[in-house]
């Protein structure tokens, strides 16, 4: 015997959601300027005055260290992925490619 009227009303509760994020200390807005940062700072492509804060920064700040870690992580996964060989030609697609080429070198003999 359940009922589903236990369930909260959203329209409620969206403006206690919103005030649940301030919980968090350490997400300064110094933190989330790094956040934006942190790809062009492992792409390499961010200018050297805003790497050495960004350094900086990271020597204080745990979460941020995380974070980049596991940025770099995921962008170690992606080029491993893009890295990799191409999959096997399935047998089939071998076979009309030489079908292909036996008839199109046939064909050119006169
Ligand atoms: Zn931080």
């Amino acid at each position: 015997m359940r009922k589903r009227s236990t369930r909260p009303k959203r329209h409620a509760t969206a403006g206690r959601v919103r005030s649940g994020w301030r919980a968090k200390p350490e997400r300064s807005a110094e933190c989330r300027a790094i956040f934006r940062a942190l790809s062009e700072f492992v792409d390499g492509t961010l200018p050297a005055r805003d790497c050495r804060e960004l350094r900086k920064h990271f020597e204080n700040c745990q979460p941020c260290v995380e974070y980049l870690r596991s940025l770099e992580s995921t962008i170690r996964a992606c080029r491993a992925y893009q890295s990799s060989p191409a999959p096997p030609v399935s047998s089939s697609v071998r076979k009309a490619f030489q079908l292909a080429l036996e008839r199109a070198e046939s064909s050119g003999k006169p």
